[in-house]
């Protein structure tokens, strides 16, 4: 039995995933390509995975590049986003024929000041900024407050910035953003991003690419489908009369790796305090939530009880009050030993956890047939030194 805490990744189901997102998008727009975005987990199984099945890289930064690069992706498998791509990570890019999404002025100096290092014609998409909360009142991040990406419509920066790449030979715009992180991820937020970027895109008469970004909802009970993701998004496209030969690009992270991914961690004490049961474990709030917002997650018990406890509170490892993730009401009582898995806990945790107190834990994989192969040991003292002097 593996040690715990550990995570698994159940393959079949990430798998299905991506099988799933795809035919949905490929049944209704054949020039379908999908970047799996490495912020939202990038464990080096799994992105070198995504690699293997075909899927372009979606990355915001220099290590981010690098990562991809490493795991086997050529440049032109790989599209670079973000408001700092570091400018001589950018430089290659470029030059190497990556998809580039530009999202500020800054970037443009550097490519004007550049100019003369281009042997060749060099494209480049530019990311959309617009009053998205204003369509969509509640359903945005910053809410009233402006998003802070790309180039906004309204002010005129993105007339700007292609009046001035326009000026620029060796340059051609054959892309558009409009990746939008929001509470919502619904189908009208989508309806009013593939808008705009139709809209926009009839100043761009060499464009080859139109890029939705990620944000969408996976297999979520109760939440909309690839389905209705893709027939939202291409409905407008034709409505726009968008070429088919433009091709439409999706940059998905947890709508792929959070429901594959569960967390193990085992009990190792419980106290009775006031009128509550507290189970201790050797796992964290820190590896399922680590902004320790712990949302209602759906777990399951592994004990021999079958005395039910009315209140139980599960608690974490570190030396945090408010470690506790877990309040499970009328469930069978713990005892030491006991294991506890939390599911659909992929995105955002292993690519935010701390070196907290502990190291990262074990991360496994587990294929249709049961076979669990350990693909990232846990951290020890030896990896958490490296690089430091002593
Ligand atoms: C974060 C991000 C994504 C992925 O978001 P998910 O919510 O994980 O799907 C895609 N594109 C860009 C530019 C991002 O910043």
């Amino acid at each position: 039995m593996i040690a715990t805490p550990y995570y698994n990744i159940d393959l079949s189901k990430l798998q299905k995933n991506l099988a799933s997102l795809r035919s949905a998008f490929e049944a209704l727009w054949p020039n379908f390509q999908i970047g799996y975005s490495y912020k939202t987990n990038n464990l080096p199984w799994l992105v070198k995975w995504m690699h293997e099945q075909g899927v372009m890289a979606e990355v915001v930064s220099e290590p981010e590049y690098e990562l991809a690069t490493y795991v086997g992706n050529q440049p032109n498998n790989i599209i670079l986003n973000g408001p700092h791509k570091g400018l001589s990570n950018l430089l290659l890019a470029l030059k190497n024929g990556s998809i580039v999404n530009l999202d500020s002025f800054a970037e443009i100096d550097f490519i004007e000041e550049n100019i003369k290092s281009f042997t060749h014609d060099i494209k480049v998409g530019l990311r959309i900024n617009f009053d998205l909360e204003r369509e969509c009142p509640g359903e945005t991040i910053p809410g009233e407050e402006p998003g802070r990406f790309g180039f906004n419509l309204e002010n005129g920066d993105f007339d700007k910035a292609l009046n001035r790449l326009s000026h620029l030979q060796k340059v051609k715009v054959v892309g558009l953003h409009g990746h939008h992180s929001t509470r919502t991820k619904s189908l009208r937020i989508f309806n009013s991003i593939t808008k705009h970027l139709c809209e926009v895109s009839k100043k761009i008469p060499a464009l080859e690419y139109l890029d939705l970004g990620g944000c969408l909802f996976g297999d979520k009970p109760g939440t909309p489908t690839f389905e209705e993701y893709a027939s939202t998004i291409v409905d407008i496209l034709e409505a726009y009369q968008i070429s088919k030969e433009v091709q439409l690009l999706v940059e998905p992270g947890a709508a792929l790796i959070a429901s594959p991914v569960s967390y193990v961690c085992s009990v190792i004490d419980v106290k009775d305090i006031k009128d509550r049961r507290l189970v201790f474990t050797d796992g964290s709030v820190k590896h399922v939530a680590s902004q320790m917002k712990a949302p209602p997650f759906v777990s399951s018990l592994n004990t021999k009880s079958s005395n039910l406890k009315e209140k139980q509170i599960v608690t974490g490892y570190t030396c945090i009050e408010m470690d506790r993730f877990l309040t499970l009401d009328n469930q069978p009582e713990l005892a030491k030993g006991d294991r506890i898995t939390i599911y659909n806990v992929g995105a955002y945790t292993m690519s935010l956890t701390p070196l907290f107190i502990e190291y990262f834990p074990t991360v496994i994989v587990t294929d249709e047939n049961g076979n669990e192969e350990v693909v990232r040991e846990k951290w020890t003292t030896k990896e958490f030194i490296q690089k430091s002097k002593l």
